[in-house]
């Protein structure tokens, strides 16, 4: 047998498919992996049959089709007042995973620092370590994840190459607020630091929130490439479909990795998003929806014993159990799905250190009665 060095020695299946594949064998709710479990607006499904029929089945130019990269600008402009030039700024991707992954390959090299907001979202580090990059983790800490931006400053070197940020995060459905942007802005002021901002819940923020893009910080904008998702957008998550925007200098060198690793995207999907997307009320609705079922979920939540961390924004509901049990998340997120029926998320699987606060992540994005009996076997715990 011929053997290969691991370039991820550490690494193994992700916690999602690990917990997606025990909930199947128990057969237990998923309220695990971050995908909805009701059907996408059927408008969209026919314009995407509608673009197959019509032959729009060949290779879409490399960075994307360009009425949905008009688009896409047009909607940087609209909500964020960001200038995106849709030839050079915006690129078609599949899926924001794939836009995150080119976005860190065009800038990381050996040796460079990247401070990561942890618990984060599992694809950074991986990227980062692949690329001879250093994960440079910050630990929030529930119930409310602040960032104490004196702390970021004293992670910096002359290594620092790049900070990501997500928001709305996932998995704490915590949101950054403008007085965390100011103190970002002064930060990285007079330096080359780069900024990858995962974006892909702009659309689901809660209550009095707001999403702070950085796109709408012309300071923090050319300096960032933003990624998106159109699975999160749309309700599609297996259609793997996303963009990247990022300034003509940073989105040339984006665009290098992006020809020869994909070159380009499903089109019929894209001519079908085109057409979908022409009416803004298909995504502006977002948070609304989305709220209806964060207030269902945790109305419901409220009869069992767990303890509710606040939820501003994404589709995850956080919540924690130290008051019930000493065990160790992943043994109690087994637990759970063996003797209960109900899958979630270990939130430990989210810092590098696997840091235990005895948080587990349920994701709402379901249909109601999913959300009600998967409440219903809680209520037993
Ligand atoms: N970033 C975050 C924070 C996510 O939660 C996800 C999807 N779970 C992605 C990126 C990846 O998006 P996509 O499915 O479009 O690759």
């Amino acid at each position: 047998m011929i053997s290969i060095q691991s370039k991820l020695p550490g690494v193994g299946t992700t916690i999602f498919s690990v917990m997606s594949k025990l909930a199947e064998e128990y057969k237990a709710i998923n309220l695990s992996q971050g995908f909805p479990d009701y059907a996408c607006d059927e408008k969209l499904i026919n314009k995407v049959t509608e673009a197959m029929k019509s032959g729009f089945n060949q290779y879409a130019p490399m960075p994307g089709l360009t009425e949905l990269r008009e688009l896409i600008a047009e909607k940087a402009e609209k909500l964020y007042a960001a200038t995106y030039n849709p030839d050079t700024e915006v690129t078609i991707t599949a899926g924001g995973t794939q836009a995150i992954f080119t976005a860190l390959t065009s800038c990381i090299s050996q040796g460079d620092e990247v401070i990561i907001f942890e618990p984060a979202y599992d694809c950074y580090a991986p990227a980062i370590k692949l690329l001879g990059g250093l994960v440079k983790p910050y630990e929030l800490s529930p119930p409310d994840y602040e960032i104490d931006w004196e702390m970021v400053k004293k992670l910096f070197t002359a290594n620092t190459k790049m900070i990501i940020l997500n928001s709305p995060q996932n998995p704490t459905g915590c949101i950054l607020s403008e007085k965390d942007i100011k103190a970002l802005i002064k930060l990285t002021k007079n330096t080359d630091i780069l900024i990858l901002s995962d974006e892909v819940y702009e659309h689901i923020v809660f209550d009095d929130k707001k999403h702070h893009s950085v796109a709408l910080y012309p300071e923090l904008r050319e300096r960032s490439f933003i990624v998106a998702s159109f699975g999160k957008l749309l309700h599609t998550t297996g259609w793997k479909l996303g963009y990247c925007l990022a300034p003509e200098n940073l989105m040339k060198e984006f665009r290098k990795i992006h020809q020869f690793n994909v070159f380009s995207v499903n089109t019929p999907m894209q001519v079908g998003i085109t057409n979908y997307l022409k009416d803004p009320d298909t995504y502006l609705g977002l948070s609304e929806f989305f709220k209806q079922k964060r207030d269902l979920f945790r109305g419901l939540l409220t009869e069992t014993r767990f303890k509710l961390l606040p939820c501003h924004g994404s589709y995850f509901q956080c919540v924690g159990y130290e008051h019930l049990s000493s065990e160790k998340d992943t043994d109690m997120a087994i637990r759970l799905i063996k003797e209960y029926g109900v899958a979630s998320i270990p939130v430990s699987a989210f810092y590098t250190r696997n840091t235990d606060h005895q948080i587990l992540r349920f994701c709402f994005a379901k249909k109601q009665e999913t959300l009600e009996k998967a409440v219903e076997r809680l209520m037993k715990l």
